[in-house]
């Protein structure tokens, strides 16, 4: 995911910038709101802007004006002044978020990705985004850094094997995945004995989404990972299917 920092303190930018390029981030960090309505249009566009609102050569609040004029794209005000009148002008002015100075790396990125799954921009697309490692199902985000699931914003507590399961059927979403090849991939084993394993852990994720559509069964065949919130998929024949 790349981000546009708009931030003329180079204490609170460098702070940021490493930090979210640790985290796996590009950033673009810009220090004046020239340079950012500059960076907008750029190529590559960035999926997130990160925007002060106190600026050397023109007011936050007209950046953010501007970028909200023309874009969709997800914008967190981050502000050294922290009350509430700032919060409400920031959220007014079209921004996604608000947040106040100082705050830490972990704050920021719960933030980032709270408003980009909104947006179902940045790193929210079906497939994993190569460097966030998120992917995005419907309401379903998978984290694969992180090896969290998110299900409407809420996380979803998986066990490893859980999480290792629902990752690999999501590999390709709609696609049958064998018992057998799934008992190869998530359990590493040629063992092809009962796979009541498989079945006893698709039914709790199940369980744990609260929609059994999420997992469908292809009798006789396997799984595959469906989107309850399509119909289209939801109301897709489920089998008899080809090998
Ligand atoms: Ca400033």
């Amino acid at each position: 995911m790349r981000v546009l920092l708009v931030e003329d303190d180079p204490a609170v930018a460098g702070g940021v910038k490493d930090g979210l390029s640790t985290n796996g981030y590009t950033v673009d960090h810009v220090s004046t709101g020239t340079a950012a309505m500059a960076a907008i249009v750029s190529e590559p566009a960035p999926d997130i802007v990160l925007l002060d609102l106190g600026l050397p050569d023109m007011d936050g609040q007209d950046v953010c004006r501007s970028i909200r004029s023309d874009s969709q794209i997800p914008i967190i005000v981050i502000s050294a002044r922290g009350d509430e009148v700032d919060k409400v002008v920031g959220l007014e002015l079209g921004a996604d978020d608000y947040l106040a100075k100082p705050f830490g790396i972990r704050e920021l990125i719960a933030r980032m990705r709270a408003v980009t799954r909104r947006s179902g921009s940045g790193a929210a697309t079906n497939a994993p985004n190569p460097v966030s490692g998120q992917q995005q199902i419907g309401t379903l985000l998978i984290d694969r850094r992180a090896q969290r699931v998110y299900l409407a914003d809420a996380e979803v507590t998986l066990t490893a094997k859980e999480f290792a399961l629902l990752s690999f059927l999501a590999e390709d979403p709609g696609a049958v995945c064998r018992r057998t090849d799934i008992l190869n991939q998530v359990w590493e084993t040629d063992w092809y004995g009962p796979t009541k394993t498989v079945d006893a852990h698709v039914a709790s994720i199940r369980k744990k989404l609260g929609e059994a559509k999420w997992i469908e069964s292809v009798r006789g065949v396997g799984f595959r990972l469906g989107n309850p919130d399509e119909e289209d998929t939801a109301a897709a024949p489920v089998g008899p299917l080809a090998l």
